[in-house]
């Protein structure tokens, strides 16, 4: 075999420990079965306190709301719903996620409606005195309906913009079009009926959420939306705060080196002039035309130099095209808040997701790993993430340890029910019962996707805890941030 094409995951303590455990985590799949989500909440609070340390970094003011689509779970909400109220809120984007939320101790007015909503969305989140972050001025028409057919309170709104474009002559649209949001050519619209709603809402901010990691095009975004506030301003509305939305990303490849090793190879393969590195030479978008590569890669950035608390920093730090100065310092001076909606960011180091080996069979030149787990249960590959797997052996590793290149296949009948569809390289050949550990699922990958396909089980969750030397651990539905009388948990 060649060099073994490794992409090791980052992982920091907690969970760096956690994985140490390997009889503690074999323990928990034979009682829970494979596949298992284990989530620590505990690095959820850290996280947010991390992203609130950038803002006193900055001497800014606001809120980090934990966009709730990133995991289903009760813990990390719950755990989030003991930290600071003015500090620390989430956002969610559908009824039932404004349930799950209330439901976890997380009152009304640290909540931030976001996506598309329905009536009975809208009605919750005013009854309960969350934000909403208007969507389009029919939703926000549908809205102030409500409001006074029901005798609800004013209910504070963000005005949410998409399709930023650059100032000046130009008109180049230079962020990604959005099917959600107000556009340029259309605020005015909808700042008219903010003035004619007054009744029934109260406009205190803008906001924006891109889906991308280029940071110029947030900053740029971030500058038009200061920009925006003083027009607001100048029609005699106060709005206050800006919400930048989320997006700030995870490294989940620790070395630059690997990362690097590996895309360059991925462009060789499909060239031919090495063998393959995927399942029958998938390309991942790339492909071979006349000898030269074509295409862009569908892969998140696996390894980051900056991502989460440091981007938003970075964000906040680099200077805006048109006034040429930070956006912290543009905050500041106008006395804006800023409010962030981490999900993926939120969710680093927060939990992994383990599958039992089922089967190795030899296939020519390198083996297939069946595992207790579909391509629905795990799903870094979906998302365009590699990152390897960390073998936890059942028992004494074997005498003897040769890296390998293997296939990781999943449990459902069915040719493309692949967990990886590149060769996942590995210090040595997994054994039947061993553990894989998928580390850093917690943010989109572990619970996103999961459905009842073939009636194979879905992954139960687990919440643990650090408790002196060893580990806490609770099903994720009877975890609460509190401990009885007497020291035991709730
Ligand atoms: C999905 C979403 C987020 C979270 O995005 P991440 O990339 O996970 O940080 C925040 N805000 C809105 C409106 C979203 O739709």
């Amino acid at each position: 075999m060649d060099v073994p094409l490794y992409l090791r995951p980052r992982v920091e303590p907690p969970l760096a420990q956690l994985l140490e455990d390997t009889p503690f985590l074999h323990s928990l799949v034979d009682a829970l079965g494979s596949p298992l989500n284990v989530l620590l909440p505990d690095t959820a609070a850290a996280n947010a306190a991390r992203f609130r340390a950038v803002y006193r970094r900055h001497h800014l003011a606001g809120r980090v709301y934990f966009a709730l689509k990133a995991n289903r779970s009760a813990a990390l909400p719950r755990r989030l719903a003991v930290e600071d109220p003015a500090a620390v809120g989430v956002d969610v984007a559908s009824t039932g996620e404004l349930r799950h939320a209330l439901g976890c101790g997380l009152t009304g007015d640290r909540i931030m409606a976001t996506g598309p909503k329905d009536p009975e969305f809208l009605w919750l989140a005013a009854r309960v005195g969350a934000t909403v972050n208007l969507d389009s001025a029919g939703e926000l028409d549908q809205l102030a309906a409500l409001v006074r057919k029901y005798g609800l309170p004013r209910v504070q709104v963000l005005a949410r913009l998409s399709g930023f474009e650059a100032g000046g002559a130009g008109t180049r649209v230079l962020s990604r079009r959005s099917r959600f949001g107000t556009p340029p050519h259309d605020t005015d619209a909808l700042l008219t009926a903010v003035q004619r709603h007054a009744d029934a809402v109260e406009l205190t901010g803008v906001a924006y959420h891109l889906d991308t990691t280029g940071l110029e095009e947030k900053v740029r975004a971030l500058e038009q939306c200061v920009l925006f506030l003083d027009e607001c301003r100048a029609r005699g509305l106060a709005p206050r705060a800006v919400d930048i939305g989320g997006g700030f990303g995870v490294g989940y490849v620790a070395d630059a080196g690997e990362w690097e090793r590996w895309t360059t190879a991925l462009s060789e393969a499909v060239l031919g002039v090495r063998p393959p590195l995927t399942w029958r030479g998938h390309g991942y978008g790339l492909r071979n035309e006349g000898g030269t590569v074509r295409g862009t890669a569908a892969l998140y950035p696996g390894h980051r130099p900056t991502a989460g608390p440091g981007y938003l920093d970075e964000l906040l730090s680099t200077p805006a095209p048109v006034l040429g100065r930070a956006p912290a310092t543009l905050l500041l001076e106008h006395l804006h808040d800023l409010h962030v909606e981490p999900g993926r960011s939120l969710a680093d180091q927060c939990g992994l997701t383990l599958a039992r080996v089922l089967e190795v069979r030899p296939t020519g030149d390198t083996h297939l790993v069946r595992l207790g787990m579909n391509a629905g249960d795990m799903t870094l590959e979906e998302h365009g993430v590699l990152v390897d797997p960390v073998p936890l052996p059942r028992g004494d590793p074997a005498p003897e340890e040769r890296p390998v290149g293997v296939h990781l296949v999943g449990n459902l009948c069915l040719e493309a029910d692949l967990i990886t569809r590149r060769t996942v390289f590995l210090p040595r050949l997994p054994r039947v019962g061993d553990l894989l550990a998928f580390v850093n699922t917690a943010g989109y990958t572990m619970d996103f996707h999961a459905h009842h396909a073939q009636r194979q089980p879905l992954a139960r969750t687990v919440a643990v805890e650090r408790e002196e030397e060893s580990w806490r651990w609770r099903l994720d539905e009877d975890y609460w941030p509190i401990t009885h009388p007497g020291g035991t948990p709730a």
